[in-house]
């Protein structure tokens, strides 16, 4: 695998969970509201990956794939 496949699959793994998060265009801007502040994350910080719900398709020599679920690419990762 090359260092531009690695660059592509992350840059693929971060747009499908931007789009499993509600594929809602962000904003340009906005004023900071006190109360609309996003509630904070109590572990997603540090379990960002592993908490997410995979895939799970399995490929032929066992390995799970780590995409999200449900994920838009066709090809499934395994890494
Ligand atoms: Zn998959």
């Amino acid at each position: 695998m090359s260092k531009m496949d690695d660059l592509r699959a992350l840059r693929e793994a971060r747009y499908e969970r931007h789009v499993a998060r509600g594929a809602q265009p962000a904003p340009p801007r906005r004023p900071v509201q006190p109360q609309a502040a996003e509630p904070e994350r109590p572990t997603a910080a540090t379990t960002d990956s592993s908490a997410d719900e995979l895939c799970g398709h399995r490929n032929m020599s066992g390995r799970t794939c780590t995409r999200e679920k449900g994920h838009a690419a066709k090809s499934h990762r395994y890494s």
